[in-house]
């Protein structure tokens, strides 16, 4: 049984704000749902109040503001699916909202939520306790303070690899936070996966639009209604000659918050991207990986994920039986 609990409605950021408390586990954000209402129904938080955004109306909408794609932090997935600002600058992006979860995920969960989701570690949300994870099969292989949970949002790593900011409205008024600082190791108690205080919320995300070329790939062991089991989500920039200028490489399911391959990025600048230099910088994102034996497999998925994700920005699906 759900704890009884105070539903609001606020109708402004500020008013949403003001509901919400300074410590987490006196008040929750409500979006679209999908994630908290399972959390309170397993009694994984247990809200006074329950503090629902969907009411603000300024954080559905998306605009080009000044060479920048602002998407609402209500968005849903499926809308962001479909946007054609989206398909078109940042395709990877639009795989990875349509990939994700199932279509009634998709139709009610948020590009907020999605980011600030809680994580799916079985023994977690099944409240059995630490002792016995590192048997986990989908668990992280890189590991982080201890914790061997991969952080489950889809959306992040992309994010990341398109250089995307979030806005952040607290009690002290709004902040851009890089999509790449806004995740933390939780210790599954009181620190959660976002770094956000319990009285802030994600208003919009904000895309520079650039020339970069992107591209995300998830491996999953069934298409819908589950996570990926790894995924790769790349930006190129590549000048006229086919050079690679700058890399953006970025793993997502690998470990408790979405892992940037350094190694990997700095290999590719300064030379062309072929098959072969595709193979050794898929190696090197793998480098540092600390499986057990139940997820060894990881490792091999994370270098044709990052192979892949590569070839795919510079056009070749070659894999997927296209030129
Ligand atoms: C079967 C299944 C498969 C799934 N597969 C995937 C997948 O492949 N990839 C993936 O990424 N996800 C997957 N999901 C998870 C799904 O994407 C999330 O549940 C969803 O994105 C959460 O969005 P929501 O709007 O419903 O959030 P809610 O459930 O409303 O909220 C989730 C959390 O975010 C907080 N929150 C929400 N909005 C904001 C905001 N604007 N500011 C601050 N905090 C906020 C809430 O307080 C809560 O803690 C899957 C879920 C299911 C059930």
């Amino acid at each position: 049984m759900i704890p009884a609990f105070t539903y609001k409605n606020p109708q402004t950021v500020p008013e949403a704000v003001a509901l919400l408390a300074p410590t987490w586990g006196e008040a929750e954000v409500l979006a679209g749902g999908s994630d908290l209402l399972a959390a309170m129904k397993d009694q994984l938080v247990a809200p006074k109040t329950v503090v629902n955004i969907k009411g603000l109306k300024d954080l559905s909408t998306s605009n080009i503001v000044g060479g920048k794609l602002v998407l609402g932090a209500n968005v849903t997935l499926a809308e962001l699916a479909e946007l054609a600002p989206v398909n078109k600058h940042f395709p990877a992006l639009a795989k990875a909202a349509k990939d994700l979860g199932s279509i009634q995920i998709r139709n009610v969960a948020t590009l907020g939520g999605n980011l600030c989701q809680r994580n799916r570690d079985w023994y977690y949300r099944n409240q059995l306790g630490p002792e016995v994870k590192e048997n986990l099969a989908y668990g992280a292989i890189f590991p982080a303070d201890g914790q061997s949970y991969v952080h489950p949002s889809t959306l992040a790593p992309v994010l990341i690899a398109l250089s995307a900011t979030a806005q952040v409205v607290g009690p002290n008024g709004a902040k851009d936070v890089p999509i790449e600082k806004l995740f933390q190791v939780s210790d599954l108690k009181n620190k959660r996966e976002v770094t956000l205080a319990p009285n802030e919320i994600i208003t919009n995300v904000t895309i520079p639009i650039t020339e970069a070329k992107s591209a995300e790939i998830q491996v999953r062991e069934r298409q819908s209604h589950d996570w990926p089991l790894v995924q790769a989500a790349v930006a190129l920039l590549v000048d006229n000659t086919g050079m690679v200028q700058k890399a953006n490489i970025i793993l997502g399911h690998v470990g408790p918050v979405p892992r940037r391959a350094t190694d990997a990025e700095k290999f590719l600048v300064g030379k062309k991207l072929d098959e072969s230099l595709a193979t050794e910088a898929g190696k090197q994102g793998a480098e540092g990986a600390q499986p057990h034996a139940t997820n060894e497999y990881k490792v091999q998925l994370v270098r044709v994920a990052i192979k892949r994700a590569l070839l795919s920005a510079m056009g070749n699906d070659y894999w997927r039986g296209t030129p």
